[in-house]
């Protein structure tokens, strides 16, 4: 017998060579049947593996991602057989699962793929699928296993296998398939219901642009076909928010090829918008005890060896600027801290004088691939909403607890309700991998922890997510198309005020190290006005908004009108634009809901008569006439309910 013990902490004793899925059935039938993959002592195992001696089991499901990656992995093993049924002589690499579904990298050779072929690649691989074939593995001998392949001519997966040891190697086979995996396979190809084609790719073998290109053909497939068609419509949802095109069409940012690759251009638009976001960060900050400071974009290259982040960025970031002078050496900043480690330097603090909170909204570059550039979300030069809290490790837990409450001031007021918090602690199996006092750790830890649960966050604790240098709290942000987006890092560093050397004199006259904390509840601006854009697809809140209300005359013999009402809108603080084009109104309407503008104000022969306007809000509703004033009061009453004050 053996004894093995399940995530709840329950222990089974079973026959020696009992499999995962005899467990689970074991457990309930229930179970059984949605079972599809599982781990067995922290290494993925087949749910036909025998155990053969005690351990710890965790069974997961379609609803684990560990199981959404055994069934995307086992997919791919199903479309590579597709494939070599539909194009005779292809040479198959790799197929693992990603995020979102799976890829394969095939050598087509002669034959090339595109759209077009994507149905019947479909077709033939839910055709393969429904032959409910098991997924078997077997151990092979290296000789056996370079021998499969050479008779077929696959230099990659020789290559593949000559890296693999003696003894290790395994194939796996379905129907009349056999592809070389080291396993973590669903039960049967039978439960993969719905399978799609998404793209294809150009891919180097091994990443490498010297190597050979391959093809690389991404799939995703589902356990029901109506959760391909959700999926389908999240992805073209998607398409309809991508921040690229929104911000294009409601002229917030732009490119040029001129200014290079991944630095934003924010026109005037963006620039209003982004403006508002910092004066409302910045009301805040100043009510939380922050000060503002300003650093400039470059520092000398030393700074940033103190500091080490010329190892981290220096190699493969911008390379150094020099000067007329020999030896002079300057960087483009990478990050705001080390800046904002020597203001702190410049005074001497008492422990009186602590927390010290300083905030900039501080420009920083990092070289990025053209490759990995993507609109706003990954761009070479962008603006923090930087700070640096100094503080002693006692008063950790109430700064915590006052970070999280400006970033849940953000968070609501930008509309984001649906988030849990991540904190990330140390790996307690491997001590040696963090810098700093253990004791410190620990009250670092538990103060984080604490502050999570004064402040009723929904979160959960990741071990080993630590940075070497301290814990961190996230916020795991869902957005509207229920993608998850990490936001608002509060990072614990114990690293950097011991690299600065930075002390505050303590009641006991001595010199004391003090703690800092990293915080940026937006990221970056770029970042998060993405975000912004693809949560509410252009649609700000009110308070945000470039133009809150335009003013459409029906003819130019309502002009003086409208001029008169949109001093008045301005005179109440309201972002209003006037469209004396002479155009119908209807056209004007049109125009003006694919600007998003939130209010429509009509005015014509009855408007002007009566001194009122005809409201349309954005989407259509009609909220009829209302005079300048009472248009003014219902837009404070929508903005003062989203933005509190702090
Ligand atoms: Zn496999
Ligand atoms: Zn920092």
């Amino acid at each position: 017998m053996i004894e093995i013990t399940l995530p709840d902490g329950a222990v089974k004793k079973v026959s020696k060579g009992t499999t995962p899925m005899e467990v689970a059935k074991s457990i309930s039938e229930g179970l059984a049947r949605n079972v599809i993959s599982a781990k067995f002592n922290n290494t993925v195992v087949e749910t036909v593996t025998p155990l053969t001696k005690d351990g710890t089991l965790t069974l997961y499901t379609w609803n684990d991602s560990e199981g959404k990656k055994a069934f995307w992995h086992s997919t791919s093993h199903v479309v590579a057989q597709a494939l070599e049924e539909l194009y005779p002589g292809i040479k198959l690499t790799i197929g693992p699962a990603i995020e979102n579904g799976f890829y394969y990298d095939v050598d087509f050779g002669e034959h090339t793929v595109s759209e077009k072929d994507f149905p019947t690649i479909e077709k033939k691989a839910l055709e393969i699928a429904r032959g409910k074939h098991d997924y078997k593995m077997r151990s092979v001998s290296k000789a056996d296993a370079l021998q499969y392949y050479k008779d077929q001519d696959n230099e990659f997966k020789v290559e593949l296998i000559e890296n693999l040891e003696d003894g290790t190697i395994t194939f796996c086979d379905h129907s009349t398939f056999t592809d070389l995996c080291r396993g973590g396979h669903i039960p049967n190809t039978g439960i993969i219901k719905a399978i799609k084609i998404l793209s294809v790719a150009g891919a180097y073998w091994r990443g490498d642009e010297n190597n050979p290109q391959l093809t690389r053909v991404y799939g995703i497939s589902f356990p029901k076909q109506k959760e391909l068609t959700e999926y389908l419509e999240l992805l073209e949802g998607a398409k309809k928010r991508d921040h690229r095109k929104l911000g294009k069409e409601l002229e917030l940012f732009t490119f040029s090829k001129k200014v290079g690759q991944g630095l934003p251009l924010w026109l005037p638009k963006g620039a209003a918008l982004r403006e508002r976001l910092e004066q409302f960060l910045k009301k805040a900050q100043k009510k939380a005890g922050y000060e503002m400071v300003v650093t400039p974009h470059i520092g000398q290259k030393e700074l940033y060896v103190t500091s080490g982040h010329y190892a981290k960025y220096g190699e493969d970031s911008f390379q150094p600027i020099h000067t007329p002078k020999e030896d002079e050496e300057f960087l483009l900043k990478p990050m705001n801290c080390p800046h904002h480690c020597e203001i702190y330097n410049s005074t001497p603090f008492s422990y009186k004088d602590l927390p010290k909170r300083y905030a900039e909204f501080g420009t920083v570059y990092r070289y990025e691939q053209s490759g990995e550039l993507h609109g706003l979300t990954r761009v070479r030069g962008f603006t923090q909403d930087d700070a640096h809290i100094f503080c002693t490790t006692e008063q950790l837990n109430e700064e915590f607890k006052n970070v999280i409450d400006l970033s849940l001031y953000v968070l609501n007021s930008l509309g984001f309700d649906n988030f849990t918090a991540q904190v990330s602690v140390r790996d307690l199996d491997n001590p040696e991998k963090y810098i700093g006092d253990v004791s410190d750790w620990e009250k670092a830890e538990q103060a984080i922890i604490d502050a999570a649960e004064e402040k009723g966050l929904n979160y959960v604790i990741e071990s080993g997510e630590a940075a070497f240098y301290g814990p961190k709290l996230d916020f795991m942000v869902k957005d509207a198309l229920g993608r998850n987006w990490q936001l608002g890092t509060i990072q614990v560093d114990y690293n950097l005020p011991k690299r600065f050397d930075l002390t505050y004199k303590g009641s006991d006259n001595e010199l004391h190290r003090p703690v800092m904390i990293h915080r940026a509840p937006f990221g970056s601006m770029e970042r998060f006005v993405a975000l912004l854009l693809e949560h509410t697809g252009g649609n700000f809140p009110l308070w945000l908004i470039p133009t809150q209300a335009i003013v459409l005359p029906v003819s130019e013999k309502h002009e003086k009108y409208a001029e008169k009402v949109l001093n008045s809108l301005e005179n109440h603080e309201i972002r209003a634009l006037i469209d004396k084009r002479n155009e119908t109104v209807g056209k004007k309407i049109r125009e003006a809901e694919l600007q998003k503008i939130p209010f429509m104000l009509i005015v014509g022969e009855q408007e002007e008569a009566s001194g009122t306007v005809s409201v349309r809000k954005h989407g259509g509703e009609d909220l009829g006439s209302l005079s300048t004033d009472a248009f003014s009061d219902l837009v404070s009453t929508e903005i003062n309910s989203t933005l509190k004050s702090f």
